[in-house]
């Protein structure tokens, strides 16, 4: 019996032991993959491969079936006069390059200064994974974070900061690992202000 289940985060056809359905065109496509790679899918040591492939896309790319502004949603205005910095730092993410489904493994500071209204903290990790669980470049996840908390919370400024390593440059192509990018969003008044810049990177240890 398929059930459909409604604190999954979308709904999504499941099995019974509640494991996403994967169409046999999909497990066929990683197949033909996997021949193509020079393996033999039919043996056994990746006979159920194609169908975690499959899953574990579905988890990687979760953030599709997700609106990541409806976490900013709730506010709380009783912030008791507090107007510095709210600051998460470092917060670990995996995305994935749109141009070789690569990993990007990094860590992301994302700072507002608001303006009358805070949210929970922890909401802008969410915000985080919910672009990050899409096919990425760093630059747009970067910029996509921080638009989403500059439209939804509109506070005084955002700055995001994220470092990252690519594996499509770590583990092919020029084989450099070890390397971070770093890219960088600054909206309000961390981009016209360069003493509030200064004191937020400051903040994120990038002073
Ligand atoms: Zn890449």
């Amino acid at each position: 019996m398929n059930v459909v289940s409604h604190d999954f985060h979308h709904d999504e056809t499941l099995d019974e032991n509640g494991k996403v359905v994967v169409p046999g065109h999909v497990e066929d496509a990683i197949r033909t993959l996997l021949t193509w790679a020079g393996d033999d899918p039919e043996r056994e040591g990746l006979s159920d491969t194609p169908k975690r492939f499959a899953r574990a896309w579905k988890e990687y790319c979760a953030g599709y079936a997700e609106d990541p502004g409806l976490h900013l949603a709730r506010t709380f205005s009783e912030v008791a006069g507090y107007d510095e910095v709210v600051l998460l730092k470092d917060i670990p993410f995996q995305s994935h390059c749109e141009h070789h489904l690569a990993p990007i493994t990094g860590t992301a500071s994302i700072a507002y200064l608001p303006r009358n209204r805070v949210v929970g903290i922890s909401k802008l990790a969410r915000v985080l994974q919910g672009y990050a669980r899409r096919l990425q470049i760093q630059e747009r996840l970067t910029s996509e974070v921080a638009q989403c908390i500059w439209d939804n919370l509109q506070p005084q400024g955002v700055a995001v900061v994220i470092e990252a390593q690519h594996g499509c440059m770590t583990g092919r192509g020029v084989r450099t690992p070890g390397v971070g990018m770093v890219t960088s969003r600054m909206l309000g008044c961390f981009l016209d202000d360069a003493s509030s810049r200064k004191e937020v990177l400051a903040l994120m240890g990038r002073g």
